[in-house]
Order: C-alpha cells, then sequence, then structure tokens
C-alpha cells in the first residue's frame, strides 16, 4: 500500500476526548472515529488490526476442535423470554419494535439463540459433543461507555457454546476454551492470566476471566508472581488428550479480581503477590443446565430417556483486545504492535520522493517485499523526513526500512525495529535477506 494514497487521517493534537493512552492513540493513528457515544467506525488501518485478532482467535478455536458459524446480530425477544433474561437484562439490551409490533433486540449475548438451534436440530446423545461459535458484533447499552472500544457499547466478540452430555463432557470442552485462551492471548503477545471470576448475568458454577494487566486496567487484580513467566506456547497442545493438568497448572496458583480477592490468603504469598490493574479480554463459564432446561434443549440418552443437555459460553472482547494491545505495548511516540497483529509487517520510508535513485531503490523494495508475501506500507510522500519518521512511529509497524539519497549512492538502507528503536545500516540485499527471512 502507497501511503500517498491510503486513507489514514492521523491527528497530531492529542484528542481530547481520549482518556487513556489506547484511546488517544487509536484516534491519532486513524484507526476509528467514533460515531455515537460507544459506537465506532473502523478506518482501513484499525480494520486491519481488528481483522488480524479476529484470524489469531479464529485460528486457535478452530485447532481446539471449535465450528464457526453466524448468527445475526437482531434477535427476536421471545427466546430471551423463555430464558428470562428479557426482563433481567434490563437497560443494558437495546430493545427494537419491528414494523409488526414485534419485540426484538440487538443481542448483547447469544445463549438463548445457540440453544434454540442446537434444541432444534440435536436429539440424541450420540450427536453429541459440540462446540458451536461465532465472532459477531454485541450491542450493550453501558452506562458509561468510555476508553474507546475497550468499553463501547457496540463490540465484536467471539463467543463459543458446548454442549456435552455430562458434566465431565462439559469441563472436558471448559478445559480446551481455557487452553485455547491462553494460546490465543499469548500469540497476539500479551500476557492473560486466568483469574477465578463471579459468573454475573450468565449464571453458572464455574467461571474465569482472562485478565492482561495494564496500568488503566478497570479492575484491581492479584496474582502470583510466577505467572508472569509461564508460556503457554512452549508446548503443541493434543486438544484430544486429558487438559486437565494444563487447567491444573495454571489455576494453582492465586491470581485473583477484586470482586473474589480473598486478602488473607494472598498475604500469605507475601513477596509473590503482584498486585495490578487488569483488563478483561477473555471470560468463560460452565453453567450446566441452566439455559437447557429453561429451554428444553434435550436429546435422548442412551435408554431413551430426556437429558438437558449440560453447556457453557466462552467469550473473547475481539475489539476491545486491540485498545488492550495498544495499552499493554506502546511508548511515547506511539503504538508497538506485536508482529502477530500488526496491520502491516513493514513501513518502507523513502527520504526523498522525487529522487530518481531513492523512488527506483523504493520500488524496487516494495515490489520484492510484496512478492515475498510481506504486507508493506510504503511512504512515497513527499514530506520531511521527520513528519515521515513521527508517523511511522505513532502507527507503530514492527519494521521501518528507510531509503534515504546518501546511503542509496553506497548500496546501503537502514532497517529500523519499532520495539526497540534499534537501527541498523544494511546492504539492501541483506536488509531484503532479514525481512524476507522472517526477521
Ligand atoms: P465487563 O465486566 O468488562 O463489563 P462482561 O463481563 O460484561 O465485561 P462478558 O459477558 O464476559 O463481558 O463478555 C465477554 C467479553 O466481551 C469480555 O471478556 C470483554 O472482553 C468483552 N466485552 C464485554 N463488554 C464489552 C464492552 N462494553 N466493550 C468491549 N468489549 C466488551
Ligand atoms: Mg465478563
Amino acid at each position: 500500500m502507497k501511503l500517498s494514497g491510503y486513507f489514514l487521517p492521523t491527528l497530531k493534537e492529542h484528542p481530547a476526548e481520549a482518556q487513556i493512552v489506547s484511546h488517544r492513540l487509536m484516534l491519532r493513528a486513524g484507526m476509528i472515529r467514533q460515531a455515537s457515544a460507544g459506537i465506532y467506525s473502523w478506518l482501513p488501518l484499525g480494520f486491519r488490526v481488528l481483522k488480524k485478532i479476529e484470524q489469531i482467535v479464529r485460528e486457535e478455536q478452530d485447532a481446539a476442535g471449535a465450528q464457526e458459524l453466524l448468527m445475526p446480530t437482531i434477535q427476536s425477544a421471545d427466546l430471551w423470554r423463555e430464558s428470562g433474561r428479557y426482563e433481567d437484562y434490563g437497560k443494558e439490551m437495546l430493545r427494537i419494535t419491528d414494523r409488526h409490533d414485534r419485540d426484538m433486540l440487538y443481542g448483547p449475548t447469544n445463549e438463548e439463540l445457540i440453544t434454540a438451534i442446537f434444541r432444534d436440530s440435536v436429539r440424541s446423545y450420540r450427536e453429541l459433543p459440540r462446540l458451536l461459535y461465532h465472532i459477531q458484533w454485541k450491542f450493550r447499552d453501558e452506562v458509561r461507555p468510555r476508553f474507546g472500544v475497550m468499553r463501547g457499547r457496540e463490540f465484536l466478540m467471539k463467543d463459543s457454546y458446548s454442549f456435552d452430555i455430562d458434566y465431565d463432557g462439559a469441563r472436558r470442552a471448559y478445559n480446551r476454551m481455557f487452553v485455547a485462551y491462553l494460546r490465543t492471548f499469548a500469540r497476539m503477545g500479551l500476557k492473560a492470566i486466568p483469574m477465578r471470576a463471579d459468573t454475573g448475568p450468565i449464571g453458572g458454577d464455574l467461571s474465569h476471566e482472562f485478565i492482561i494487566l495494564a496500568e488503566t486496567g478497570e479492575s484491581e487484580v492479584f496474582c502470583h508472581r510466577d505467572f508472569l513467566s509461564f508460556d503457554p506456547l512452549g508446548e503443541d497442545v493434543d486438544y484430544d488428550a486429558d487438559l486437565q493438568p494444563v487447567f491444573d497448572k495454571w489455576t494453582g496458583l492465586y491470581a485473583a479480581t477484586d470482586e473474589m480477592h480473598d486478602a488473607a490468603e494472598a498475604a500469605r504469598l507475601g513477596d509473590a503477590l503482584v498486585s495490578a490493574r487488569g483488563i478483561e479480554v477473555g471470560h468463560i463459564f460452565y453453567f450446566g443446565t441452566k439455559y437447557s432446561k429453561a429451554m428444553n434443549a434435550v436429546v435422548a440418552g442412551p435408554s431413551g430417556e430426556e437429558i438437558p443437555v449440560e453447556m457453557g459460553s466462552y467469550g473473547i472482547g475481539v475489539s476491545r483486545l486491540v485498545g488492550g494491545i495498544i495499552e499493554a505495548s506502546h511508548d511515547e511516540s506511539g503504538i508497538i504492535w506485536p508482529d502477530s497483529v500488526a496491520p502491516f509487517d513493514v513501513g518502507l520510508i523513502n527520504l526523498r520522493a522525487g529522487d530518481a535513485e531513492c523512488d527506483t531503490a523504493c520500488n524496487d523494495l516494495y515490489g520484492k517485499l510484496r512478492a515475498a508475501g510481506l504486507d508493506v506500507l510504503y511512504d512515497d510522500r513527499d514530506e520531511r523526513a521527520g513528519a515521515k519518521f513521527a508517523s511511522m512511529d505513532l502507527i507503530g509497524l514492527p519494521w521501518q526500512l528507510i531509503v534515504g539519497p546518501r546511503g542509496i549512492k553506497s548500496g546501503v538502507v537502514e532497517l529500523k525495529r519499532r520495539a526497540t528503536g534499534e537501527r541498523d545500516e544494511l546492504s539492501v540485499d541483506a536488509a531484503l535477506g532479514w525481512l524476507t527471512g522472517g526477521g
């Protein structure tokens, strides 16, 4: 992509409405624009990141044996009356009436709809287990939408639902999602810590929130220091094997949000206790037969008897993650994208657009990098070097490849790693080799 023709409306000034760094940087980097309170348009740069995050979530869900489908955003109120949540959900639910005076709503979550789909199509225990998910926009009319996409009213969520014949099956599904979540967040460069959680309006018996540590987190959290050195990508997982040992390892140490915090237990950790602010990026629930009983989602068991299915639900805040990753990875100059979610892999900077040698070298590099499968944002604008460096640092691409008139005469370019600020002078070929060899 050539920057001269790219829709990237960056801002020089700090937007006054943004209270936290990720919101400020997303506005400044031209990633989002507010449409109304808590509702955002995703501009091209932001949309690329959103899609990258979504794809990592998808790959890890698929690897864990979940199957993707897509349910609508608008749902009928009748299903929610069956579960009893139509009244309970209160003002957070956006209620809509269609032209025939039917009560509809913009889904804040999908337990009811997926349970209805399941009960209409699955008859026998032999068709179990099932693990289904979708990635769809949700609407919750939050009292205080704030912090940009971190607490929006309209937001993108991945939500999975498991159906099993008994408790053991449901626990296996829970463990699969638990492990898939550890891997998902780790692939985004995040340290997400699973913490025992309250089940809230979803209801149920067992629940974990996945929390990333960041100064601007909305809740206070406490955990054992050792969590910070665990690596969920260290070993391959076999989702068909017993995952209980992995679950036990990650839940054996103290970790709690303020709601579940036990000061006496935490005090026993002494120096090993970390207390910090946290951002909830995922939340998993086992809730047994809460919805299947209320909505009559039953299957025939081995001897023909009707058994209500055991269920769980598993959410990831896909759009919240965009802000969450920035909270965890930025400096005073701007965003520092982890390689896996960066909107482009390389920012190619032509320090003298219009100079024949610089233009030729840049066009050549641009073609070769793209041919090697890299996403390149080529700053071909006629701008001062300072302005180019500043916008490249602001948007935070992992690598900057800098081509200037003096260097190119002797065949050298500069390669900068955004995360460390390290700069190296290299021959054009060495730079190409480095970038296309996977860094
Ligand atoms: P919170 O406690 O932050 O309000 P929640 O517990 O109500 O979230 P869940 O029902 O567990 O949210 O939803 C699953 C995930 O969706 C959350 O872990 C979070 O990452 C994301 N999410 C929830 N509400 C919002 C929101 N208003 N804006 C952006 N993401 C959200
Ligand atoms: Mg939650």
